[in-house]
């Protein structure tokens, strides 16, 4: 038996019953729910008002019913009903974002997951401690101005939704940098960004061995981020300074990537190392994350993020990916976790991956 990461109490509401997979409209609901049906999961639709007229337009990934609240903040107010339900909540970003990371882990629901990897990933200073402790090579941070000796990207506390950045080329550009707030001076890594799309499973006792179970590789993208990725085409970043145009980073879509295949040993190192720590600091990250890097010119990969829980990107998988082929044709991380959930209820081990 693993780690028991649900309190018993907390599991009464879906017991010798069939659970309905449930989450936000939003993010990558349509391939949770998607994947859900494909695995003869019941699902619900959490919206906030009316549900959104688009997911009429994908019958297969539309949910079975939808439960209304006046606002995601007051989904607490609905925890009974969402028990009646027999849900169990699949999170992403957009949810844990909207309903806010201390009302998520409050919920008296079953919650996909480990609940505590949330407290970790949300504080920028702890989710460090956790890589670096755990041996995965991250840019540097410098904290003075006069120690700086290459490009540097400048970021707020708190920096949201891709704006909040200042990138110098050297120390004598940051001159033009006049803080608003508190922030971190972080090396400007110099090379190709991976987002990684990983999933533990702590039942799995064949593949990719780690801990008591298994990591996998479901799938690897790219952000396309505005205004950065397409700011080249206005002119030298002096002149664009000069008209006061500063690069964002806001996400505006996806695209897939592979790696050389030379450097998937490195990229599962990373992945192990990350879930091995978990596992010692608070029980374990369960299912996908994602591990958000740039390999350099040395072929080093250097993690400037991660995400505990399915990324958006994933959703250019619905159909299964170049790396999740290898492993089950069309299958996507959506589905992956509906066949976890399906596997614990088969077992009787639901308190290892729900909390
Ligand atoms: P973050 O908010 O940390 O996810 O960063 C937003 C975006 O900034 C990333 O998707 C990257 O494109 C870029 N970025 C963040 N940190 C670095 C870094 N240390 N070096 C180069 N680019 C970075």
């Amino acid at each position: 038996m693993g780690i028991h990461l649900a309190p018993p109490a907390r599991l009464g509401s879906i017991e010798g019953r069939t659970p309905t997979i449930a989450t936000l409209c939003s993010h990558s609901s349509l391939q949770i729910f998607h994947g859900a049906r494909r695995e003869g999961f019941p699902t619900l639709g959490i919206t906030a008002g009316d549900p959104p007229k688009f997911y009429d337009a994908f019958p297969l990934g539309r949910p079975d019913r939808f439960l209304s609240v006046p606002k995601v903040s007051e989904l607490p107010s609905s925890a009974a009903t969402l028990r009646e339900e027999g849900a169990i909540l699949i999170p992403h970003g957009s949810f844990v974002e909207y309903l806010g990371p201390e009302r998520f882990v409050a919920l008296d629901v079953p919650v996909f997951g480990n609940r505590a990897v949330i407290g970790w990933e949300s504080d920028r200073r702890k989710e460090r401690d956790w890589l670096e402790s755990a041996g995965v090579l991250m840019p540097l941070r410098f904290e003075e101005f006069r120690d700086i000796d290459r490009p540097v990207i400048i970021k707020y506390y708190g920096a949201k939704g891709g704006k909040g950045f200042f990138l110098a080329k050297n120390r004598a550009d940051t001159e033009a940098f006049h803080p608003t707030g508190p922030y971190v001076i972080q090396e400007y890594v110099l090379g190709t960004r991976y987002y990684v799309h990983f999933f533990y499973s702590p039942l799995s006792d064949r593949g990719y061995r780690v801990g008591s179970g298994s990591l996998e590789l479901l799938g690897m993208d790219r952000r396309d981020e505005a205004n950065i990725d397409e700011l080249y085409k206005l002119g030298s970043q002096e002149e664009l300074q000069r008209a006061g145009i500063r690069p964002t980073f806001v996400v505006t879509g996806n695209v897939p990537v592979m790696l050389r295949e030379s450097l998937l040993p490195q990229i599962f190192d990373v992945g192990a190392r990350i879930v091995e720590r978990s596992i010692e600091l608070f029980g374990g990250m369960v299912g996908p994350f994602c591990v958000e890097g740039i390999m350099t010119e040395d072929l080093q990969f250097k993690v400037f993020e991660i995400s505990t829980r399915i990324v958006a990107g994933t959703n250019l998988f619905i159909s299964g990916s170049p790396y999740s082929e290898m492993i089950e044709p069309g299958l996507s991380t959506g589905r992956r976790i509906a066949q976890e959930i399906r596997r614990a209820t088969e077992e009787h081990r639901l308190a290892e991956v729900l909390s």
